[in-house]
């Protein structure tokens, strides 16, 4: 499984417009931050074409991570999805005609996923925690 997403701009010439189907290592998505994890596959589609001094890209990106509950730490699988995401970048820009579009994934990813998760449907033990806390606030040493 590739870790790279290469789009060769000569082969977009003339209004040609490339179909996007791949499957990208979770390799791509390695982080030292040891709360997230990634060991799907990132399936990615869409579609490449040129527009003027323009490569875009209309992407859909779809893996599952897994991160723990804020609360009860358990491990909890997530779908990550985005759809009908747009990448733009100036031909120009692009060394040798071929654009590693891995890096916009990368990022898109990491800046779509939420900084807290919470168990499916409410945290069983929020109740659990509040009965704690509750009991920590009255149980202040009486006179
Ligand atoms: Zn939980």
């Amino acid at each position: 499984m590739n870790t790279h997403l290469k789009i060769t701009i000569d082969r977009l010439v003339n209004g040609k417009v490339e179909i996007i189907d791949e499957e990208l290592s979770p390799l791509l998505l390695e982080t030292k931050d040891n709360l997230l994890r990634f060991e799907d596959p990132i399936k990615v589609s869409g579609k490449a074409y040129l527009a003027e001094e323009f490569l875009v890209l209309n992407l859909n990106i779809t893996t599952v991570y897994k991160a723990p509950c804020k609360i009860c730490s358990e491990d909890l699988s997530k779908v990550f999805e985005k759809k009908g995401l747009y990448f733009t970048e100036e031909l120009s820009a692009i060394p040798n005609r071929v654009y590693d579009v891995s890096v916009q994934i990368r990022d898109t990813i990491f800046l779509e996923i939420p900084n807290f998760h919470e168990c499916e449907g409410g945290c069983s033990m929020r109740e659990e925690l509040k009965k704690y806390l509750k009991e920590r606030h009255d149980g202040s040493p009486k006179k």
